[in-house]
This record gives C-alpha cells, sequence and structure tokens, in this order.
C-alpha cells in the first residue's frame, strides 16, 4: 500500500477491499496545501487496520485537522472512528451518527467549507446515491471529489432505501452544469475507481444512462413486469448477475420515481 500522489493537493492510498460494488477498492484522499504542515482525510475506509495504519504513516509528519466522509456506506466510514482516535481529530459528516465529537458543527452542509493550512474544500451537497452524499470542491486544485455519486468505471446505484432517483438526477444535472461553469473543474476524484480527467462526458453519460435504464423499466412496466425482481431479469440482462441485487435497488428506487 503505497500513497499516489494524484494532483498538487490531493494523494490516494487504495483501500484492499475490492470487489463487484467497490471496484479496485475504496479510495481513501489526502488533502493538503502543497507545503502545508496539515492535512485533511476524506473517507478512511473500511475498519482494515492495515489501511489505516498505512494512512497514518501517510500523514504521520502533518497534523490531520478534519476526516471528512462523503457518505456513510461502511466501505467509506468504518474506519473513521478509529482513524480519528489515533490522528486525535474530528470527524465531519452529514449523518449524525458518524460525527466525533457529536455536536452540530460537525456537520457538512450547502456552503460550509473547510480550511486546513493554505488549503480550501468547499461543501457540495449531492444527494442521490444515499440521502447523505455530498461532493468536495478543492477550487485550487481543480478537482471535485465524488465519493460514489460518480464512480472512476462504470455507473454507481442509487441505492434504495437509502438512496433516491429523483434528488440522484437533480444532483447529476448540477453537476454538470458545476463543471462547465467558469469554476474550473478540470478532474473529478472518484469514491472507487480511477480519475477522471473528461468530467462533462462522464456527467452526460451518466444522466444518459440513468434516463435509458428508466425508459427500460417503464417498457418493462408496460409488459407486465411488476416486481423489481422480474423487472431486473428483463432490463439487467446485460450485466454481470454478481450485481443483480444492487440493480435490484436501484430499480426499487426507479419505481419510487416512477410511482411516488
Ligand atoms: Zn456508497
Amino acid at each position: 500500500m503505497t500513497v499516489e500522489p494524484v494532483t498538487d493537493y490531493a494523494s490516494r492510498l487504495l483501500a484492499p477491499n475490492p470487489g463487484p460494488m467497490t471496484l479496485d477498492g475504496t479510495n481513501t484522499w489526502i488533502l493538503r496545501a502543497p507545503g502545508a504542515g496539515s492535512a485533511v482525510v476524506v473517507d478512511p475506509g473500511p475498519m482494515l487496520e492495515e489501511h489505516l495504519r498505512a494512512v497514518l504513516d501517510a500523514v504521520a509528519q502533518y497534523s490531520v485537522t478534519s476526516v471528512l466522509l462523503t457518505h456513510g456506506h461502511f466501505d467509506h466510514s468504518e474506519g473513521a472512528a478509529w482513524f480519528a482516535s489515533q490522528a486525535n481529530c474530528p470527524v465531519r459528516s452529514v449523518d449524525p451518527a458518524f460525527r466525533i465529537p457529536t455536536d452540530h458543527a460537525r456537520g457538512l452542509a450547502e456552503g460550509d467549507v473547510i480550511t486546513s493550512g493554505d488549503l480550501r474544500i468547499e461543501v457540495l451537497p449531492t444527494p442521490g446515491h444515499t440521502m447523505d452524499s455530498v461532493c468536495f470542491w478543492l477550487p485550487q486544485d481543480g478537482s471535485l471529489l465524488t465519493g460514489d455519486t460518480v464512480l472512476g468505471r462504470g455507473t454507481s446505484v442509487v441505492a434504495h432505501p437509502d438512496g433516491a432517483l429523483g434528488p440522484y438526477l437533480d444532483s447529476l444535472e448540477s453537476l454538470r452544469a458545476f463543471a462547465n461553469s467558469p469554476a474550473g473543474v478540470q478532474r473529478l476524484l472518484p469514491g472507487h475507481g480511477p480519475v477522471i480527467n473528461d468530467p462533462n462526458a462522464v456527467l452526460t453519460y451518466y444522466l444518459n444512462h440513468r434516463h435509458e435504464r428508466l425508459n427500460q423499466v417503464r417498457t418493462a412496466l408496460a409488459a407486465g413486469h411488476t416486481t423489481a425482481e422480474a423487472i431486473v431479469h428483463h432490463v439487467y440482462a446485460d450485466v454481470d448477475p454478481i450485481l443483480w441485487p444492487a440493480a435490484e435497488r436501484s430499480v426499487q428506487a426507479q419505481l419510487a420515481y416512477l410511482n411516488p
């Protein structure tokens, strides 16, 4: 496990938890302004001590000012409390359950700015994959950390009932508008998979893919397939069956969207 410098401000440590949903594993991001003595850790990852110790080693010469969570799924959050106790720093998250200390000040809301040395991190709420999903924008670096809202390969799931499709489509639209704004988004740093260097193309693909799936679900419903399981067999025939349980959650999210 080695630290991989990705940009001037962001380095990655890959957690050893590969799988059909986690791709190569969870990306733990270490953010630090060039030359600064302090750092921020985003998504410490699952409770795998060898990984968490590697992250601690990577930040040993800096003071960690906070741990941030893109969302509460365990492959991003499970190691946060252990890591924060070792690094002696707070944990900030949308979901109060993960905050350390548990006070309101450790939340993450629209417009929040987190600083660490000269590093500036802006919070962009992007509910949908889960309702507690956020992205982190590094204006100095042109990098947007997307958690599981946008992955480095393939597409993400709307994790019904934690997530919801309507908010997810809105989040993708606002991310695409942001990527095409003068803000200067150069790349997406996802929670799993490789860095995305063409944000607009990938966000457009995500939106088209979602609308295509919705149309397929509408067609399946019209053909009399009414249960999520039947629709998965019909609509996701092209997808590895190992992903069908996740696809079923996505179909449930789509059914909830079509029949609120
Ligand atoms: Zn997730």
